[in-house]
């Protein structure tokens, strides 16, 4: 609108202007160089006007041929880059296609056509990998570390290198290179973490636990208990060392980070045994026995009272299942520790008293074992024992330490799995999946005294790899006629 208003005005204002030339038209007069003109002023402007047209034509054209060589290559350089960035992509998508030929096509043909060596280097490293040429991908890495743009994603792919290649000692100064690069990036602290309880580092490990808590990157509940974790260890190191007062520290503190922490409580009060604290060892087994009832506390509560005799041994026990009286693990502590002062009246009513509570069919290995021997010892009923032991061949098996991630069973609980290396990974449980042999043969095996050991029945355990964590005991699987 305000552009049509314009042009008005500017007609106007021409037409106002030819018309005062027309009605005034002048006279010019020119002399020059031997020639005279003359002419009426509307001639003279017309002529000026014209030579302008032309004058302007003449240098559009100079201008356009002197930039051509510029245009050329300015079209040849969008051409180029145009082509680069399609073939960055198409190479992306082939790396999520998973076709690793197609993708060190695309990556080669990038960097031949672009001038980006940080997004060429990252396809052409993951193509490389990807096609499992891990020389030529770690060549691409280590030029994308020398690069102060791209150094943390060098860093990056050569820690994941160094992780799959097993080379933990390269792996774990790649970690701290890259968290010290980037201190909040999730997957490098975990990563870091994990070299570090692997090599031992538990000092580290235990600040790097501290970190991602207060980057929020870990609950706070998982950072405590990690943290118990590696306290555990430490006071382990440190008593190994020799240095006691320190153990005993190391593991005062991880009994107090994460309460019901079993392991702890043992190792707490076993050093406050060794300094000679018996008083306080028992009531650290106690106050843990409220919540989380272990039959290895049992061990540790009859170790300190070692030295009396049976049935003074079973009035401490008695004194500790005070403490949870209803709890089925009160009940078999007693149970067992009455067996041994040959109290059978006691072991009868506590057995007895899980019966009561307990559910399925057949009670846990451990009553029929404890109901086998007391048959023995209290009515000499070699029969009714031999009936109970088969009872404890086809019950659900103990629990035990078991790895959740490659399922290992291992006899006391450590902070790795001594066979996959998983941090903390051993928990308190029916061994998964147990599988009966066919020659589970009581008649042959010598059934003389039911131990503790087990009642010798052959057993294998199959490893299931694939039990996780948060699955918890397996149903037992058996063989049709297994019993
Ligand atoms: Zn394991």
């Amino acid at each position: 609108m305000i552009r049509a208003v314009w042009f008005l005005i500017l007609v106007a204002l021409i037409s106002l202007a030819a018309a005062v030339v027309a009605d005034n038209p002048g006279a010019v007069s020119l002399e020059w160089l031997g020639y005279k003109v003359d002419t009426s002023i509307g001639v003279l402007l017309a002529v000026v006007f014209l030579i302008s047209v032309c004058l302007a034509i003449v240098f559009r054209v100079w201008f356009y041929i002197r930039n051509a060589p510029k245009r050329v290559g300015k079209a040849r350089r969008d051409w180029r880059r145009e082509r680069g960035y399609k073939a960055l992509t198409q190479g992306m998508v082939a790396i999520a296609a998973g076709d690793a030929q197609e993708a060190r096509r695309q990556a080669r043909k990038a960097e031949n056509l672009l001038a980006e060596p940080p997004l060429t280097m990252l396809l052409s490293a993951q193509a490389a990998q990807m096609s499992g040429d891990d020389k030529a991908a770690s060549k691409f890495f280590e030029k994308m570390s020398e690069r102060k743009d791209t150094k943390y994603l060098g860093i990056h792919g050569m820690l994941n290198q160094a992780i799959q290649e097993g080379d933990k000692d390269v792996a774990l100064d790649l970690a701290e290179q890259a968290n010290d690069l980037n201190p909040k990036t999730d997957n490098v602290s975990k990563a870091l973490f994990e070299l570090q309880v692997q090599s031992g580092n538990w000092e580290e490990a235990e600040e790097t636990v501290r970190k991602a808590v207060k980057d929020k990157h870990l609950d706070t509940d998982i950072g405590r208990r990690r943290r118990a974790v590696i306290l555990y260890q430490r006071s382990a190191e440190a008593e190994s060392n020799g240095k006691l007062s320190d153990a005993l520290n190391f593991a005062k503190r991880a009994n107090n980070l994460v309460p019901g922490f079993v392991p702890a409580a043992v190792r707490t009060s076993r050093l406050l045994q060794g300094a000679g604290k018996r008083r306080k060892a028992a009531s650290v087994i106690e106050e843990i026995w409220v919540t989380n009832p272990h039959p290895q506390l049992v061990d540790v509560m009859e170790e300190l009272s070692s030295g009396v005799g049976a049935q003074e041994k079973m009035r401490s026990v008695e004194k500790l299942a005070s403490y949870n009286k209803d709890h089925e693990e009160s009940h078999l502590a007693i149970a067992k520790s009455a067996l041994v002062a040959e109290m059978w009246t006691e072991a009868r009513q506590h057995l007895e008293a899980i019966a009561q509570t307990g559910s399925g069919d057949v009670p846990a290995a451990r009553i029929c074992r404890y109901m086998a021997e007391l048959e023995e010892g209290e009515n000499h009923d070699v029969e009714a024992s031999r009936e109970w032991l088969k009872k404890a061949a086809v019950a659900e098996p103990d629990s035990a330490w078991n790895c959740s991630h490659c399922s290992q069973v291992m006899a006391e609980w450590e902070p790795l799995c001594n066979h996959c290396e998983s941090f903390d990974t051993l928990e308190w449980r029916t061994p998964p999946r147990v599988t009966r042999l066919a020659s589970v043969d009581l008649e042959t095996s010598n059934q003389g005294s039911a131990s503790e050991e087990g009642a010798g029945e052959t057993i294998d355990i199959e490893a299931n790899s694939e039990t996780n964590s948060e699955t918890g005991p397996q149903p037992i699987e058996r063989p049709d006629g297994g019993s």
